[in-house]
């Protein structure tokens, strides 16, 4: 068997403890084979062929029967020699069966254990290895595919284009700083590079487009709700709710007046915090419910506006001057959306020319509003395509799932690059330029794990779950 390293081989439940038809161990390490032989009796499996077996205890009574499927290393998900043993379902059935796998010698793994050791033994990179998770975590179906496109390599290769044209890039920028004013060419100042570096820095900016996209696929956006009581606020988390079925309710049974919801509109998903609900909560919890909102209100991406056009506003009062009411403060333009609803109850003349006022105000100090009626539906679609224009969400196609990690290496490596830029364009400092490329290359780097701290890597890796 391979993997001579010295590491424990592990063993894990991989599937959902609970009922269920089959439930998987997994184990992975030198001694798995080895481990599999002793715990049914055969003396040889053929890697990747499902054997049919009795797994027994060390008395020689049966704890269960199921298949052994036998991955040889390095060809298996974490490169070691893998066993999976598919027995049945059941949570006392799984552990007795991993309780025996651990007295043949297999240690517990720990989070993320499984795809550390694929990582570490080159089988994934850092971008893959997370892809797994936020498929297995998606909450919506255009996460899920996107994770499985990142997992596929898509979003990997993006990254490794970029260190191919950043290591390129360096070369030339060693070899004018080596050979300077060779034959009176002087390499720095001839363009070439400058070509090459706004290329690369052209190319960083749609990725970080891309990733930006994909991190609104993976973690969504956070939205508090606020208005007057009656206003409608329950009314259009029931209407945003049952525009798509994937819908999430924190409290069962609930579609009134929850002071938490995810629901998911056009690919995007929203956490949704009511906070009339948490002002709404008991005497003695009031003070906790008002920090809450704060805080929520702090926290947000957007805060949604909802007030009820027929009554809301008083004589000489606008939509702004709620807002600032509710908020504290009136918000940045960025970050609100003013919902007028009930239009279906505007009837007469004096009526639609007030709103037509308000609505005036807004647009010119920069902010927006959508009339609505969560009675009839009207206005809903055009409420959640300005929500997706406002935040920068496209639908997504070919998007690839992203991390705020991800971001984060992205924009330092722009902020390098540009560094680069004006010590090529304004000092030409080569030695300068040439550092300023090298940092940029750790920072790509760390997005597929090609320069990681370990610090990194145990963060990463300890958010997964045991199994994974
Ligand atoms: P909340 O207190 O802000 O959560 O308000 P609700 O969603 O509970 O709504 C208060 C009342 O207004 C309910 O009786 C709703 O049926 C009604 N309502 C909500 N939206 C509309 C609307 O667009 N048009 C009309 N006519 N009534 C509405
Ligand atoms: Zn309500």
């Amino acid at each position: 068997t391979s993997n001579p390293s010295g590491l424990a081989t592990i063993a894990a439940i991989a599937t959902p403890l609970g009922r269920g038809g089959v439930g998987v161990i997994r184990l992975s390490g030198a001694r798995a084979y080895d481990i599999a032989c002793q715990l049914t009796g055969k003396t040889a499996f053929i890697p990747r062929m499902a054997s049919f077996c009795r797994f027994y205890q060390a008395d020689g009574t049966i704890v269960d029967e199921g298949l052994v499927l036998y991955f040889k290393g390095p060809h298996s998900f974490t490169g070691e020699d893998v066993i999976e043993l598919q027995g049945h379902g059941g949570m006392i059935l799984q552990n007795q069966l991993l309780a025996r796998v651990f007295e043949l010698g297999a240690k517990q793994a720990g989070a993320g254990e499984f795809s550390y050791r694929a990582f570490d033994n080159d089988k994934l990179d850092l971008v893959q290895a997370e892809a797994i998770a936020d498929a297995i975590d998606a909450t919506s179906a255009a996460a899920a595919s996107s994770a499985i496109r990142s997992l596929s390599g898509e979003f990997s290769q993006k990254i490794n284009q970029l260190l191919e044209q950043l290591i390129h890039l360096r070369l030339h920028v060693e070899a004018a700083i080596d050979f300077p004013d060779e034959e009176d060419v002087d390499f720095l100042s001839d363009g070439v590079i400058q070509d090459k570096l706004e290329q690369t820095q052209d190319k960083i900016q749609q990725v970080l487009a891309t990733a930006k996209q994909g991190q609104l696929l993976r973690d969504g956006i956070h939205v508090v709700l606020a208005g007057r009581p009656n206003a409608g606020k329950s009314s259009l988390l029931n209407r945003l709710a049952g525009q798509e079925r994937a819908i999430v309710t924190n409290v069962a049974g609930t579609t009134r007046d929850t002071l938490q919801e995810t629901v998911v509109l056009n690919g995007l998903t929203l956490h949704l915090t009511d906070t009339a609900g948490l002002r709404d909560t008991d005497d003695t919890v009031e003070r906790i419910g008002i920090e809450r909102a704060r805080t929520a209100i702090t926290q947000a991406d957007m805060l949604l506006m909802v007030y009820d056009v027929s009554r809301d506003l008083a004589e000489d009062s606008t939509p702004l001057q709620l807002a600032e009411q509710l908020f504290g403060k009136l918000p940045d333009a960025k970050k609100l959306l003013i919902i007028a609803n009930k239009s279906d109850l505007l009837t007469d003349a004096h009526d639609k020319a007030q709103k037509a006022n308000s609505q005036n105000e807004i647009t010119q100090r920069g902010y927006e509003q959508v009339n609505v009626s969560c009675e009839t539906g009207a206005g809903i679609e055009t409420l959640i395509e300005t929500l997706c224009a406002k935040v920068g969400f496209h639908p997504p196609e070919n998007s690839l799932i992203a991390r705020t990690r991800h971001i984060d290496a992205l924009r330092r490596t722009a902020g390098h690059l540009t560094e680069a830029h004006e010590q090529l364009t304004v000092f030409q400092a080569g030695e300068l330029v040439a550092e300023s490329l090298r940092q940029a290359q750790l920072s790509l780097g760390e997005i597929t794990g090609e320069f990681s701290a370990d610090d990194l890597l145990g963060k990463i890796f300890g958010s997964f779950c045991i199994g994974k």
